[in-house]
């Protein structure tokens, strides 16, 4: 559990490549390992990625959207 917290607790900086590479083998061995935490990850990982696709086109994205997102992210957030 407190692996899981560990883990969890780091998936923004890993997803935003901002961990050593030892640390990143620490969260990618969990998530392997642990269901649940994947489970997050994916959530986590599409939020990202639909983040950094709207900041691509910033200039054509509502302010809404991103809003929207983010809102997302925090109720996805344990
Ligand atoms: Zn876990």
């Amino acid at each position: 559990m407190d692996e899981c917290v560990a883990a969890l607790s780091r998936v923004h900086s890993f997803l935003h490549n901002e961990l050593v590479e030892r640390d990143a083998d620490i969260i990618r061995l969990h998530l392997h390992a642990c269901e649940r935490c994947m489970e997050n990850f994916e959530i986590e990982s599409t939020i990202t990625e639909m983040i950094q696709r709207s900041q691509e086109t910033a200039a054509s994205a509502p302010a809404t959207l991103t809003a929207r997102i983010q809102a997302m992210r925090v109720t996805t957030r344990r």
